[in-house]
């Protein structure tokens, strides 16, 4: 069953900014779906829209089929969790968990009964009667996600959850979403600005540039199939890079020469009928900086030098420079500052795209 349907979601505010533009997705019931984007590309409006806390212009909103047109926020059986809802200070977390209730009118037997199974499926039992201020970041994270569920929504939403931790314990946080969806087989739309944590949920995702939908698909198809540069982009573990080149047709196959054919990439694609229409022309590289690998007889890559090789509890890290970029990579034990070297780019790790576009060709 269908568990959130938006149809064709507009949002303009009187700015003149268009936040959300023609905005279709369907969720169906206990699936997590992450919104991802950076800074301003829509994602709150979108939450705020389903929630009820802002009106669309255009577009239909269904929760569990049912039409939101002219029901009330509190009526929406839709929790949302912000950044900014933290617990009440001085409270144990058992009577925080309780406040969220009082307003659902439940025998207090039955409340308690409630908070005692979410406090078991978010692993928070042992945290009830401590005070918020006591609990570690990913303890209060857990224990705000079980105050989400108790007053059981059709939906809960989450906006950038956790924007201040620091990446060691990021890893519990995403956890605890993941946990959050398949305990309690919630319909859930998370909404991100951080890659990482996308690539994390391993999540069916939604990439928005400006209030429009560039790609929607399970992130890890994502990751390696981005539908554009900007996907790719954003879509990525540390860093890409992307460079000019032009694409001609070798004796073996496509080559993509980079900076007046100093760099030279072999692309094994035999027949790709988009690719022969680019030979000749020139195109964006993506090159991926994960999939870079030192090689002394390489014939083909980026051409370059290390600048400086650092040796930390035996992991070896050269600091690569080039003409197009410079980067860090890991090496052995025979690399020395100074030594001349070639990246060879893996497969998978590059992409070409349309110049004008910025579609993706290979
Ligand atoms: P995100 O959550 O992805 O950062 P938002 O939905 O907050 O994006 O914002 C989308 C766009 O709408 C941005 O350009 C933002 O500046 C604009 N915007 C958001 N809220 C308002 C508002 N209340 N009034 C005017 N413009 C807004
Ligand atoms: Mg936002």
């Amino acid at each position: 069953m269908s568990g959130l349907l938006l149809k064709g979601v507009s949002k303009r505010y009187g700015n003149g900014i268009n936040a959300v533009s023609n905005f279709n997705l369907d969720l169906s019931t206990g699936e997590l779906v992450v919104l991802a984007g950076p800074k301003g590309s829509g994602k709150s409006t979108i939450l705020n829209i389903i929630c009820g806390l802002e009106a669309a212009d255009e577009g239909e909103i269904f929760i569990e089929q049912q039409s939101c047109a002219g029901v009330t926020p509190k009526d929406r059986d839709v929790s949302v969790i912000f950044p900014s809802h933290t617990f009440y200070p001085g409270h144990t977390v058992y009577e925080n968990l309780e406040f969220s209730l009082r307003l659902v009118k439940l025998p207090a037997a039955k409340r308690r009964e409630r908070i005692m199974k979410a406090a078991e499926d978010m692993g928070i039992t042992g945290i009830l009667e401590s005070l918020p201020e006591e609990l570690a970041p990913a303890e209060s994270f857990a224990a705000i996600l079980a105050r989400a569920v108790i007053r059981e929504p059709k939906i809960i939403l989450i906006d950038e959850p956790f924007p201040d931790i620091p990446p060691s314990e990021q890893e519990l946080f995403w956890q605890a979403i993941i946990n959050l969806n398949k305990k309690f087989k919630l319909t859930m739309l998370v909404a991100t600005n951080n890659p990482e944590q996308a690539l994390a949920l391993k999540a069916r995702t939604v990439v928005l540039k400006n209030g429009y939908i560039q790609q929607v698909d399970g992130v890890r198809k994502i990751y390696e199939t981005p539908a554009n540069v900007y996907v790719a982009q954003f879509i990525n573990h540390f860093h890409m890079t992307t460079v000019e080149g032009v694409l001609s047709e070798g004796e073996s196959g496509y080559v993509l020469s980079i900076d007046k054919a100093s760099s030279v990439i072999p692309v094994f694609a035999p027949e790709n009928k988009k690719l022969s229409n680019y030979v000749g022309r020139e195109v964006t590289v993506g090159i991926r900086h994960n999939g870079l690998k030192p090689s002394r007889h390489a014939e083909s890559g980026i051409k370059g030098r290390f600048e400086e090789v650092r040796d930390e509890n035996g992991v070896r890290t050269g600091f690569f420079k080039s003409k197009l970029f410079d980067t860090l990579v890991d090496v052995d034990a025979s690399v020395k500052a100074g030594d001349k070297v070639t990246l060879e780019i893996s497969e998978g790790s590059f992409f070409i795209f349309d110049r004008d576009t910025g579609k993706t060709i290979l």
